[in-house]
């Protein structure tokens, strides 16, 4: 359900929120210490724990956007001379790599070409060279609209001994996502993609092994802020003291937006994302468009389209935005100006949305 007056926002993100949740952004301050607030950060903590489908207890959010969820399991997890693999097939394996080169941490990749997902047996080989301290991978690659498969590249890491590390920003409550049963030793997300809440807070979990590694860290966290040894004093034990600030209102939104989740449970969540995905993929190929990835691998909830040449992909948007009040989103790097990427994220997952956008879009062109 969005707001009359709002901008339809179907592009990579933030999507639209629900009405509850901007209300519950409104409601009188409290302090961040105040035991409400805590029963509050309790609440939060344990719905993330089941979208999450972990029984992880270092489960929170980081007072950040996605991007910090992503240094935080970094930062946290590597040490000055450590080595990471990252498996890179877009623009946010491309951002791992450089926080990993800046934790003074020895990069491998392995690499994919955009719009394809990464193959486990390069996963296998790259194994086969090096002994990495942490795998990470994108769930849910927003620049080019890939659906990793997680599964099998899980097994390998466990059996090398590596962490497992997974970019679940965009997957995160829009596609199926086990961190326990996949084996997933940190994840993080983003609250302004599937879980519709305003931007600006990360929910991230560590796993046993992965707060072991932490515990077990011989030089501190490089960053002050995001050092979960200090955090987690904040978020959970007998004495909950003074970290930082947080972000009250947002938190108040998190909490609601994670409740609209567990009213709707997350398998009606997830088939909801489908639906919506086919629908607008019916719709775009009885226009002629055509997807950038192949069948099998395409995020239901960020549909990269190719453009034919004879559209004119900076005109259009402007006149969806404008004329039309929905916003889409532009090609990234390689693909600017060649594709563009629809985002059916949470509240904008519904046939209203899809029907609004193909509409508009049917005018324009
Ligand atoms: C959006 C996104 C991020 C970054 O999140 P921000 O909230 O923009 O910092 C990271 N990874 C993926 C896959 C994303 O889609």
């Amino acid at each position: 359900m969005i707001q009359n007056n709002a901008k339809l926002l179907m592009g990579p993100g933030p999507s639209n929120a629900h009405p509850r949740v901007l209300n519950a952004m409104s409601a009188p301050l409290v302090g961040h210490l105040d035991p409400d607030f805590l029963e509050i950060m309790a609440d939060i903590k344990e719905m993330l724990q089941k979208a999450f489908q972990t029984q992880n207890q270092l489960t929170f959010a980081v007072s950040a956007p996605g991007s910090a969820g992503m240094e935080t399991c970094l930062v946290n997890l590597l040490e000055p001379g450590d080595e990471a693999l990252i498996c890179v097939h877009g623009v946010f394996g491309n951002r791992m790599s450089d926080i990993v080169e800046r934790c003074g941490a020895r990069l491998k990749r392995v690499d994919a070409p955009w719009g394809e997902p990464i193959d486990p047996d390069q996963v296998k080989r790259a194994l086969e060279e090096c002994q990495p301290k942490l795998v990470a991978i994108v769930h849910a690659e927003t620049s080019t609209g890939v659906l990793q498969p997680l599964e099998e590249i899980s097994k390998l890491v466990k059996d090398s001994g590596a962490l497992f590390v997974v970019d679940a920003v965009t997957s995160f409550c829009g596609v199926t996502l086990k961190v326990d049963e996949w084996g997933i030793d940190a994840v993080y997300s983003g609250s302004q993609k599937c879980l519709s809440a305003p931007p600006g807070l990360s929910p991230v979990s560590f796993s046993e092994r992965a707060v072991e590694a932490l515990n077990q860290r011989k030089t501190k966290v490089q960053s002050w802020f995001l050092d979960l040894s200090l955090v987690r004093n904040y978020w959970q034990g007998a004495q909950r003291t003074y970290h930082h600030t947080a972000p009250i209102s947002s938190m108040f939104a998190l909490k609601e937006a994670l409740t609209l989740v567990m009213e709707e449970g997350l398998e009606p969540r997830f088939a909801r994302h489908w639906e919506s995905h086919e629908l607008l993929k019916e719709g775009m190929e009885s226009l002629g468009f055509e997807f950038l990835v192949r069948e099998g691998f395409r995020l239901p909830m960020l549909n990269a389209i190719k453009l034919p040449e004879m559209i004119d992909d900076k005109s259009i948007r402007q006149r969806l935005l404008v004329e039309h009040r929905i916003e889409i989103g532009a090609g990234l790097g390689d693909f600017a100006g060649k594709v563009w990427r629809i985002g059916l994220m949470g509240e904008n997952a519904r046939p209203q949305a899809v029907d609004q956008f193909l509409s508009s879009l049917k005018q324009i062109i």
